[in-house]
């Protein structure tokens, strides 16, 4: 654990703390403003304007305004993109600064912020640019003396709602297909991590977005967020978050203008090891799959099942893996693990390995916090699972891993599972002998519970 001073060099100033409303940072009309917290030592970083349903109206109102007047949606495709590619560009000039402040105000590796979420998400933004002058409908033959055809045509003013485990990640990937498609939008980011939502209304802004195409408006759930969800001139909503949350924001979506939902909510993602797997492989697959961003990952190998022929090899490579990864400030490019993103988080995990113990399951290791400053919680592994117990059900979204033995063998060839194996379960995305591997033009969206529409991909287009 370095859990001490940060490398101070790579801290940022804040530059935006205000609601980003028709092209101009304004204050909330309540005047109000919240804190957001370094989840490194639980201090307050800045205070933030406080959007509410008043802020959200005037939001909706300039997004409507530059829905059916502004050129956003009347320009051609072409048009869009070179704005968008300008952004893009915008973002890998300031890749540092926004991944510091990714880093401070949702304790996220600074390094891999810099090298992987910051420069994805401006390619997320080039890859939807490819696909704004490549959006049109199709012409049907309906009968003999007559022919039909669709128009493909961008759907209205969106609301997207988005949580804060990947602040940067989840803004592009529903601001970039709206974007393309040539609608206008009101973000509505967590309010946990609001200041890398900000400095990209700054650069929409300096790319050339037109006034009221983006509107920034951060707040607290049950108000800002539900505004979004109730509104009567919202024309879609777009949320990543819990499920909870997901049947509330259906629920205010139907009770008021039935505007199109799109849901990505939790899971308690199933990783399956074989006994031929490569031992070294599948143990650092199953920690990186419940440790990256310190669990809070809504496809985290929460539950990993292992062969019994392997079984206890495996449980000794992944103990002594989970003991030697480094916890400590998130600057530190040494470090593996940052603290959890808020006091609430933090509270939420240990309560859940606390039931774990209770329940019967074996603490392998773990179940503590680390240091007396901030929201640090070691890599935590529990065996003798049973299915009925809570930290078998329920997505904790922390670095804790329920782990379990199996013993039927499906088929005997790599391929064979792969193939039957991916058949049979009912999941969004299956990823056989890898994990996280996501990409612009790869569908990602859920099953059953886990909600419906998809982002990424050229579905995200159509969804
Ligand atoms: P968590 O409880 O882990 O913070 P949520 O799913 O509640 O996860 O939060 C994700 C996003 O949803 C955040 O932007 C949050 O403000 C927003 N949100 C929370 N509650 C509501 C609600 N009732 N209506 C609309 N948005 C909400």
């Amino acid at each position: 654990m370095t859990n001490g001073e940060p490398s101070v060099t790579n801290l940022p100033t804040i530059k935006f703390t205000k609601l980003f409303i028709n092209g101009d940072f304004v204050d909330a009309i309540s005047g109000k403003t919240f804190e957001t917290i370094d989840p490194r030592r639980g201090e307050v970083i800045a205070r933030i304007s406080e959007g509410s349903k008043e802020d959200i109206d005037v939001a909706v109102e300039a997004a409507r305004h530059a829905f059916d007047s502004g050129p956003w949606p009347r320009l051609s495709g072409a048009e869009r993109a070179k704005i968008m590619m300008k952004f893009a560009e915008l973002i890998d000039e300031n890749i540092e600064e926004l991944a510091a402040l990714d880093a401070i105000d949702a304790g996220k590796l600074y390094h891999m912020c810099k090298a992987l979420d910051i420069p994805a998400a401006a390619n997320t933004l080039r890859y939807y640019a490819g696909a704004a002058d490549k959006i049109h409908g199709e012409v049907l033959k309906v009968a003999r003396e007559f022919h039909a055809y669709t128009l493909m045509e961008p759907i209205g003013v969106v609301g997207h709602i988005i949580p804060w485990n990947f602040p940067t990640s989840m803004f592009f990937l529903k601001v970039s297909p709206c974007l393309a498609a040539g609608c206008t939008m009101i973000i509505k980011p967590a309010e946990q991590t609001p200041l890398s939502a900000l400095f990209y209304a700054h650069l929409a802004k300096l790319a050339g977005i037109p006034n009221g195409v983006l509107n920034v408006v951060p707040g607290f759930g049950p108000t800002a967020g539900a505004a979004v969800s109730s509104h009567m001139d919202i024309d879609a909503v777009s949320f990543t978050g819990s499920t909870q949350t997901g049947r509330e924001i259906m629920q205010a979506a139907a009770k008021s203008n039935l505007k199109h939902v799109s849901l990505e909510l939790g899971g308690k993602s199933p990783l399956i090891i074989f006994d031929d797997a490569d031992i070294d492989k599948a143990t650092h697959l199953a920690l990186l799959g419940i440790l990256l961003n310190k669990g809070e990952v809504c496809v985290a190998s929460s539950r990993v099942f292992v062969q019994e022929g392997i079984y206890d090899e495996f449980e000794k490579k992944l103990v002594e893996k989970a003991k030697a990864w480094v916890i400590g400030d998130p600057f530190d490019p040494k470090v593996q693990q940052g603290p959890q993103v808020d006091k609430k988080q933090f509270e939420k995990i240990l309560s859940y390995i606390e039931h774990g113990k209770r329940e019967g399951a074996t603490l392998l290791t773990g179940g503590k916090t680390v240091g007396n400053k901030g929201y640090y919680i070691e890599p935590t592994i529990f065996s003798n699972i049973k299915e009925d117990m809570l930290i078998a059900q329920d997505e904790i979204f922390g670095p804790v891993m329920a782990l379990k033995k199996f013993k039927t063998r499906i088929v005997t060839k790599n391929l064979d599972i792969a193939n039957t194996m991916s058949r049979s379960i009912r999941a969004g995305t299956i990823w056989i002998n890898c994990y996280f591997a996501f990409g612009d033009d790869i569908p990602f969206g859920g099953y059953k519970m886990s909600g419906f529409g998809r982002d990424y991909g050229l579905q995200a287009l159509h969804k």
